[in-house]
């Protein structure tokens, strides 16, 4: 292994910790939980990077979801410099918005209308509101382990003791506003029907990723999903389905086609965007009229359904359509990850348990099963730094956490998915 220069990149994150703090603009860039410094990206295309020392990386990060058809794809690029070349914000509407919509909900057709945001923050923030407003209830539900941005009433973590309120899982939470929401743990129905039992008539909504992928991947168990319509529906509550991560990616119409979930409303952020900043929340036009102007629930954004983002959301949808092969190509790789990475951590007698669905995947550093956040945390965080370092010198840009998805690209080809094998099995072997 070629000892790997990253001055630049020293230099450059030296510079940003005096001016941002953490030298970053979102925490987990920081490379807290595996510890050195994180690589300054210079520019990317297809499924590499380039680190401001020349460094080329396979990238297994995708910025963090959205870019599923590989970095600087030329249809998009196009799209966004055509948008750019007209002017970068009007704060009227455009056909483009229009454009977008369309091809959101042509893959939903259990969603009418979509309002468009600028992250899937407010997203989701969005449609929680629009959930109060119009259930006329003020408590929502949420699941441990599950992340859906970070507004107050979602930095909520489960308080001591069965069936209480949430309590902040961040300083400058309220207490009041954490103790509206619920915390349950993830794929346990019989605590989400205690909290119905215990606060009748009052649960607004129950929110969840249906493939859970901030604490690492962690599946929907059987019956799961069909358990939490039955039970949302008996009691008048809705069921908001957080794809900001899944939506588009596994399948066309996301978690929710893939399982065939009836969510009343979707959140979805990410690759609606196309690598530009963009969230998004729909449902049947009966809920989604209760939004401002047409309805009483406020909801606003200068940039919303900014030109360039919409152009870069517009080509990327568009390109997916024109890929027939696109979700089988994603599956097969990702299986193909999935299977050989397996066989070098035992090849390397490393204890894995490996989660996937599609092309989203998390090498858990565990024997147990992973199937909430418990058993997640139960895995070996400095195992994974050790492997993830190994990945990192040898030219792989693995997401730096044990907690979260790595996602493969559609430019991810056969022969990329080979070398993240063969680097991944000579970095198993510095893990014990
Ligand atoms: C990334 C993510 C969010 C937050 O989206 P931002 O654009 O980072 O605000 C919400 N929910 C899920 C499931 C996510 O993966």
């Amino acid at each position: 292994m070629a000892t790997v220069t990253t001055d630049r990149s020293v230099a450059l994150f030296e510079r940003a910790l005096a001016l941002i703090p953490g030298g970053v603009n979102s925490p987990v860039r920081a490379f807290g939980s595996v510890g050195g410094t994180p690589r300054f990206i210079a520019r990317a295309r297809g499924c590499y990077l380039w680190d401001v020392d020349g460094n080329r990386l396979i990238d297994a990060v995708g910025s963090w979801g959205p870019m599923i058809l590989g970095h600087a794809h030329p249809v998009v690029l196009e799209a966004v410099s055509s948008a750019l070349a007209s002017g970068t914000s009007f704060g009227a509407p455009t056909e483009l918005e229009s454009e977008l919509a369309e091809r959101v909900l042509e893959r939903y057709p259990g969603c009418q209308r979509v309002r468009f945001v600028n992250s899937g923050t407010e997203a989701t923030m969005s449609a929680l509101r629009l959930a109060r407003g119009a259930t006329g209830r003020d408590l929502t539900v949420k699941f441990e382990g599950n992340y859906h941005g970070h507004a107050d009433a979602l930095l909520v973590a489960a308080g001591s003791g069965a069936l209480t309120t949430g309590v902040p899982s961040s300083d400058g939470v309220p207490e009041a506003v954490a103790g509206t929401t619920l915390v349950a743990p993830y794929n346990d129905l019989d605590a989400v029907a205690a909290l119905f039992e215990r606060f009748p008539d009052r649960i607004a909504a129950v929110i969840l990723e249906p493939v859970a992928g901030n604490m690492g991947v962690v599946p929907p168990a059987a019956g799961f999903l069909e358990g939490l319509r039955d039970l949302t529906r008996s009691h008048d509550t809705l069921l908001i389905a957080d794809e900001v991560m899944t939506g588009f990616r596994l399948a066309p119409g996301g978690a929710v086609e893939r399982y065939g979930i009836d969510a009343d409303l979707v959140c979805w952020g990410k690759i609606v965007g196309g690598g530009l900043p963009v969230g998004a929340y729909g449902g049947p036009a009966e809920l989604m009229d209760q939004i401002s102007p047409v309805g009483r629930v406020y909801q606003a954004g200068t940039l919303s359904g900014n030109p360039l983002a919409m152009a870069a959301g517009v080509a990327t949808l568009g390109c997916m359509a024109d890929l027939p092969d696109l979700y089988c190509t994603l599956e097969r790789r990702g299986a193909a990850l999935e299977a050989g990475l397996l066989e070098a951590a035992r090849g390397a007698s490393v204890a894995v348990t490996i989660n996937r669905v599609g092309s989203m995947l998390t090498v858990f550093f565990t024997d147990i099963p992973v199937v909430d956040l418990p058993s997640a945390r139960a895995a070996d965080e400095a195992a994974f730094g050790r492997w993830f370092h190994g990945l990192l010198a040898r030219g792989v840009y693995w997401p730096p956490s044990p907690f979260e998805a790595a996602f493969l690209s559609y430019a991810h080809e056969d022969a990329e998915v080979e070398v993240l094998i063969e680097t991944a099995a000579a970095a198993f072997c510095e893990v014990t």
